[in-house]
Protein backbone atom coordinates (compact mmCIF):
# COMPACT_ATOMS: atom_id res chain seq x y z
CA UNK A 1 0.00 0.00 0.00
CA UNK A 2 1.01 3.33 -0.67
CA UNK A 3 1.88 6.25 1.66
CA UNK A 4 0.66 9.85 1.29
CA UNK A 5 2.44 12.37 3.43
CA UNK A 6 0.01 15.39 3.41
CA UNK A 7 2.13 18.17 3.29
CA UNK A 8 -0.73 20.78 3.13
CA UNK A 9 0.37 23.72 5.31
CA UNK A 10 -2.75 23.73 7.23
CA UNK A 11 -1.96 20.23 8.22
CA UNK A 12 1.82 21.13 9.06
CA UNK A 13 1.35 24.27 11.09
CA UNK A 14 -1.15 22.27 13.57
CA UNK A 15 1.48 19.78 14.05
CA UNK A 16 4.10 21.74 15.14
CA UNK A 17 1.86 22.70 17.59
CA UNK A 18 0.92 19.30 18.63
CA UNK A 19 4.84 18.45 18.40
CA UNK A 20 5.06 21.52 20.53
CA UNK A 21 5.91 20.42 24.33
CA UNK A 22 4.36 23.76 25.52
CA UNK A 23 1.00 23.36 23.73
CA UNK A 24 -1.88 22.98 26.65
CA UNK A 25 -4.13 20.11 26.93
CA UNK A 26 -7.52 21.95 26.35
CA UNK A 27 -5.21 22.90 22.83
CA UNK A 28 -3.86 19.95 21.72
CA UNK A 29 -6.65 17.77 21.91
CA UNK A 30 -8.67 20.25 19.75
CA UNK A 31 -5.93 20.24 17.25
CA UNK A 32 -6.06 16.24 17.05
CA UNK A 33 -9.06 16.58 16.11
CA UNK A 34 -8.61 19.10 13.48
CA UNK A 35 -5.42 17.61 12.26
CA UNK A 36 -7.77 14.06 11.97
CA UNK A 37 -10.34 15.49 10.14
CA UNK A 38 -7.77 17.15 7.70
CA UNK A 39 -6.50 13.67 7.28
CA UNK A 40 -9.71 12.15 6.73
CA UNK A 41 -10.14 14.82 4.13
CA UNK A 42 -7.24 13.22 2.31
CA UNK A 43 -8.29 10.11 2.68
CA UNK A 44 -11.81 9.84 1.59
CA UNK A 45 -11.07 12.40 -1.24
CA UNK A 46 -11.95 8.61 -3.58
CA UNK A 47 -14.89 7.18 -2.06
CA UNK A 48 -17.81 7.65 -4.08
CA UNK A 49 -20.45 9.92 -2.93
CA UNK A 50 -24.53 8.71 -2.46
CA UNK A 51 -28.07 10.82 -3.32
CA UNK A 52 -29.88 11.19 -0.10
CA UNK A 53 -32.98 13.04 0.95
CA UNK A 54 -33.20 15.26 3.04
CA UNK A 55 -35.50 18.30 3.91
CA UNK A 56 -34.04 21.87 3.64
CA UNK A 57 -35.43 24.93 6.18
CA UNK A 58 -36.66 26.58 3.33
CA UNK A 59 -39.01 24.53 2.64
CA UNK A 60 -40.81 24.30 5.66
CA UNK A 61 -40.70 28.34 7.24
CA UNK A 62 -40.37 30.99 3.89
CA UNK A 63 -38.11 34.18 5.13
CA UNK A 64 -39.88 37.92 4.52
CA UNK A 65 -39.14 38.95 1.16
CA UNK A 66 -35.95 40.91 0.20
CA UNK A 67 -36.98 44.72 -1.69
CA UNK A 68 -34.59 45.65 -4.05
CA UNK A 69 -30.47 45.98 -3.66
CA UNK A 70 -29.42 46.84 -0.45
CA UNK A 71 -26.02 48.87 -0.23
CA UNK A 72 -23.70 46.73 2.41
CA UNK A 73 -23.28 48.07 5.62
CA UNK A 74 -19.99 48.15 7.47
CA UNK A 75 -20.55 46.88 11.16
CA UNK A 76 -17.34 46.56 12.57
CA UNK A 77 -13.63 47.35 10.18
CA UNK A 78 -10.33 46.27 12.41
CA UNK A 79 -7.55 44.91 10.16
CA UNK A 80 -3.95 44.40 11.33
CA UNK A 81 -1.36 46.60 9.92
CA UNK A 82 0.41 44.52 7.93
CA UNK A 83 -2.24 43.35 5.82
CA UNK A 84 -0.43 44.11 2.74
CA UNK A 85 1.93 40.97 3.37
CA UNK A 86 -0.05 38.35 4.84
CA UNK A 87 -2.28 36.18 3.19
CA UNK A 88 -5.99 37.30 3.55
CA UNK A 89 -8.72 34.59 4.10
CA UNK A 90 -12.09 36.20 3.95
CA UNK A 91 -15.12 33.79 5.48
CA UNK A 92 -18.41 34.03 4.52
CA UNK A 93 -20.60 30.83 4.83
CA UNK A 94 -23.22 31.60 2.31
CA UNK A 95 -22.22 33.22 -0.82
CA UNK A 96 -25.59 34.15 -2.20
CA UNK A 97 -25.42 37.39 -3.99
CA UNK A 98 -22.16 38.10 -2.75
CA UNK A 99 -22.67 42.17 -2.82
CA UNK A 100 -21.05 42.07 1.11
CA UNK A 101 -18.56 40.00 0.14
CA UNK A 102 -17.66 41.75 -2.98
CA UNK A 103 -17.51 44.90 -0.55
CA UNK A 104 -15.17 42.99 2.13
CA UNK A 105 -12.71 41.93 -1.03
CA UNK A 106 -12.18 45.90 -1.83
CA UNK A 107 -12.10 46.90 2.14
CA UNK A 108 -9.26 44.52 2.13
CA UNK A 109 -7.64 45.37 -1.14
CA UNK A 110 -7.81 49.08 0.15
CA UNK A 111 -5.86 48.04 2.99
CA UNK A 112 -3.21 46.54 0.68
CA UNK A 113 -3.90 42.75 0.82
CA UNK A 114 -3.09 41.41 -2.64
CA UNK A 115 -3.68 37.51 -1.67
CA UNK A 116 -6.77 37.20 -0.77
CA UNK A 117 -8.82 33.06 -0.80
CA UNK A 118 -12.64 33.35 0.06
CA UNK A 119 -14.20 30.19 1.73
CA UNK A 120 -18.03 30.01 1.68
CA UNK A 121 -19.64 26.65 2.67
CA UNK A 122 -22.47 27.03 0.20
CA UNK A 123 -22.35 29.53 -3.08
CA UNK A 124 -25.05 30.46 -5.40
CA UNK A 125 -23.79 31.31 -9.03
CA UNK A 126 -24.90 34.67 -8.82
CA UNK A 127 -22.35 35.24 -5.88
CA UNK A 128 -19.66 33.39 -7.44
CA UNK A 129 -20.00 35.18 -11.10
CA UNK A 130 -19.65 38.50 -8.50
CA UNK A 131 -16.89 37.60 -7.32
CA UNK A 132 -15.26 36.42 -10.09
CA UNK A 133 -16.05 39.74 -11.84
CA UNK A 134 -15.59 42.48 -9.23
CA UNK A 135 -12.41 40.10 -7.88
CA UNK A 136 -10.94 37.84 -10.59
CA UNK A 137 -7.65 37.20 -8.40
CA UNK A 138 -9.65 36.22 -5.45
CA UNK A 139 -9.50 32.11 -4.76
CA UNK A 140 -12.81 30.72 -4.00
CA UNK A 141 -13.22 27.48 -2.27
CA UNK A 142 -16.52 26.25 -1.49
CA UNK A 143 -18.60 22.53 -0.22
CA UNK A 144 -21.33 23.18 -2.84
CA UNK A 145 -22.54 25.79 -5.52
CA UNK A 146 -26.53 25.07 -5.02
CA UNK A 147 -28.75 25.88 -7.76
CA UNK A 148 -29.76 29.47 -7.81
CA UNK A 149 -30.73 32.51 -5.67
CA UNK A 150 -34.39 32.50 -4.74
CA UNK A 151 -36.83 35.57 -4.31
CA UNK A 152 -36.06 36.16 -0.80
CA UNK A 153 -32.27 36.24 -1.54
CA UNK A 154 -31.74 32.62 -0.13
CA UNK A 155 -29.59 30.36 -1.52
CA UNK A 156 -31.94 26.83 -2.76
CA UNK A 157 -31.80 24.45 -1.67
CA UNK A 158 -29.31 25.90 0.61
CA UNK A 159 -29.10 24.72 4.26
CA UNK A 160 -31.44 28.27 5.34
CA UNK A 161 -30.29 31.25 7.43
CA UNK A 162 -27.13 30.48 8.71
CA UNK A 163 -27.07 32.77 11.54
CA UNK A 164 -30.28 31.44 12.84
CA UNK A 165 -29.29 27.90 12.53
CA UNK A 166 -25.79 28.20 14.07
CA UNK A 167 -27.30 30.12 17.28
CA UNK A 168 -30.87 28.92 17.09
CA UNK A 169 -32.85 31.33 17.01
CA UNK A 170 -35.59 29.57 14.68
N1 LIG B 1 -27.47 33.72 4.16
C1 LIG B 1 -27.92 32.58 4.70
O1 LIG B 1 -27.74 32.34 5.88
N2 LIG B 1 -28.57 31.70 3.91
C2 LIG B 1 -28.78 31.92 2.61
O2 LIG B 1 -29.38 31.08 1.94
C3 LIG B 1 -28.31 33.12 2.06
C4 LIG B 1 -27.65 34.01 2.84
Amino acid sequence: MSVTEVRHPLIQHKLSYLRDRDTPTVHFRKLVEEVTLLLTYEATKDLPTEDVEIRTPLELAPAPRIQGKKEPVEYYVKLPQDVADRDVILLDPMLATGNSTAHAVKLVKDAGASSIRLISIIAAPEGVENIQSAHPDVQIVVAAIDRALNERGYIVPGLGDAGDRLYGTK
